[in-house]
């Protein structure tokens, strides 16, 4: 029995998995956390690829299963909790590869990517709307705040899709891989990251709306600014790019 309320979806196909292994680029230096082994075929195959893998499972039952199976495997430490609870800030330098719950998969990633955590990559196998709304570019439909939100932290990449055909049980949707690479510093320079990301949100709050509407409750005399700024008022914040939101973000920082 599998637990849907735990977004048990479960890989065995091995080709499947070996090309998340080779999406990953993980060596045989590498530390790996896993989020969610279930079963543990990619775990095992992890076991080979990397030096040393952490694997992270909330369910006690797959958790009392997986220990068996991984008798004998000294570079896997299996521990019993929640992804979203654990504390990876204390960790050295290390990849996340995994096939994660849907339901978990913003929260994760944010919380991986603030947590200052010297994180190098992450290897997600998520639903393939969120992956597209993850790599998307301005004016298109799938640009938004978790776009801007990763992209400032990451370069990332969809390496291939999943049909949902390949999981037991079969979700309702597709799945892709997705690479984000950690990048050194973020994309953009902002004096006041809250506030740009404050901008963000507010410009995608309502899409339909001209940023001189959409901006107008944080800023009266928006549309004189962003005209200083040579960004025409009458266009739409989802057709931004990040440059754009980090100089409208410095420039009122500028002002206050
Ligand atoms: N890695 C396995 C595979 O590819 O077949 C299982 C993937 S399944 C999509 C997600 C796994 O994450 C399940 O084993 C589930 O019990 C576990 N899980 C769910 N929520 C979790 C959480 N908050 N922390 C850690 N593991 C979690």
């Amino acid at each position: 029995m599998t637990r849907k309320s735990l977004g048990q979806n479960f890989l065995f196909d091995p080709a499947i998995l070996d090309s998340i292994i080779g999406a990953s680029g993980v060596t045989q230096d590498d530390t790996v956390v896993e989020i969610g082994p279930g079963p543990g075929r990619l775990t095992l195959l992890l076991a080979r690829a990397a030096r040393r893998v952490i694997a992270i499972e909330l369910d006690p039952k797959l958790y009392g299963k997986l220990q068996g199976e991984l008798i004998g495997r000294e570079n896997v430490e299996l521990i019993l909790g929640d992804a979203l609870k654990y504390p990876y800030g204390e960790l050295g330098p290390f990849k996340v590869v995994a096939n994660i719950p849907y339901y978990i998969t913003t929260p994760l990633i944010f919380k991986l990517l603030e947590s200052k955590a010297d994180l190098r990559s992450m290897t997600l196998t998520i639903q393939k709307e969120v992956a597209q709304r993850i790599v998307a570019g301005p004016g298109t439909k799938d640009y938004g705040v978790l776009s801007l939100g990763v992209q400032y932290h990451a370069i990332p990449e969809i390496k291939c899709i999943i049909p949902a055909s390949a999981f037991r049980p079969v979700p309702k949707v597709d799945s892709a891989v997705i690479r984000m690479d950690i990048r050194k510093s973020p994309a953009v320079e902002v004096a006041d990251e809250a506030l740009f990301f404050r901008l963000i949100r507010a410009g995608f709050s309502q899409r339909r709306k001209t940023m001189s509407n959409s901006f107008k409750p944080l800023y009266e005399n928006i549309k004189e600014i962003l005209l200083e700024l040579g960004i025409d008022p009458g266009r739409r914040a989802e057709t931004l790019s990040m440059e754009e939101f980090a100089r409208l973000a410095d420039h009122l920082h500028s002002k206050i």
